[in-house]
């Protein structure tokens, strides 16, 4: 890990965001982590599946998946594509030790939580897809771990007590370090996460699974599961953005429109 290259960037957005209060994106003078003009430019996720939060023409309908063999978590929440901005920070994230963008996403993401909970019960524990013990090695950092606890510092902060409790032990483990999704076609992506996962340790009735991104949903789906067979009854998945079906012709020509 190229600590010299972490620490000058990170220095300068973190000194500048809360020194200076600019806008974690463009620098201009801001209250927020991103400043309205940067906000305005998310790929928000307003049209898609009434269930997975699969970007489609419009909106609470259920895709084709979802009519056939509904997911097993009772709901999801993705207020991102995983297009433009939002694609550039996960991946600034993930590959360029970009970890100074974690503060503006959480704080975008618990916005969109508190609004989607207004009416309905907060989950009682967060946990989050680990990525493999080698890849935190490599990376320095589980960028799902440092997610869940920057949004649970937030989230303390804007709902008090009814924010679900975060353990730094996470019973969910990556025991199989496979080929990193985003290097698999959806065929390979699909097949991958089996077995991969364990959970060994009994959870909350309702819990909140986090992640940064969903793509085709088989690793949320596998942690489901893990977790109902493990004591949950009710799991809700968190994530940033959910990545659009490359083969939609409809969704590539709305999207040019944009
Ligand atoms: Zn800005
Ligand atoms: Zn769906």
């Amino acid at each position: 890990m190229d600590w010299k290259k972490l620490s000058t960037t990170k220095i300068t957005e973190v000194y500048n965001r809360l020194f200076l209060s600019r806008c974690y994106l463009c620098r201009a003078k801001s209250r927020n982590a991103l400043c309205s003009y940067c906000q305005e430019g998310l790929p928000t996720n307003t049209n898609s599946c009434h269930h997975c939060k699969l970007p489609l023409l419009t909106t609470s309908i259920l895709c084709g998946q979802c009519q056939t063999s509904p997911p097993a978590y009772q709901t999801c929440i993705a207020p991102y594509r995983f297009e433009g901005i939002i694609k550039t920070l996960i991946h600034s994230i993930k590959f360029n030790q970009g970890n100074h963008y974690i503060r503006p996403l959480t704080h975008l993401l618990s916005e969109k939580l508190i609004h989607a909970y207004e009416q309905d019960s907060w989950p009682e524990q967060l946990l989050y897809v680990p990525s493999h013990p080698s890849r935190i090695k490599e990376r320095g950092f589980c960028q799902t771990k440092t997610l869940s606890s920057h949004l649970i510092r937030h989230l303390q902060q804007k709902i008090g007590k009814k924010c679900p409790i975060y353990t730094k032990n996470n019973p969910i483990k990556k025991v199989k370090n496979a080929q990193t999704q985003h290097s698999l076609s959806r065929k390979e992506r699909l097949k991958n996460p089996k077995n991969n996962y364990t959970v060994d340790n009994s959870t909350a009735k309702h819990v909140a699974l986090l992640d940064d991104v969903m793509t085709t949903g088989s690793t949320i789906e596998t942690c489901t599961k893990l977790l109902l067979n493990a004591g949950a009854e009710r799991v809700d998945i968190w994530v940033i953005a959910r990545t659009p079906e490359k083969d939609n012709p409809h969704l590539a020509i709305t999207q040019t429109f944009r």
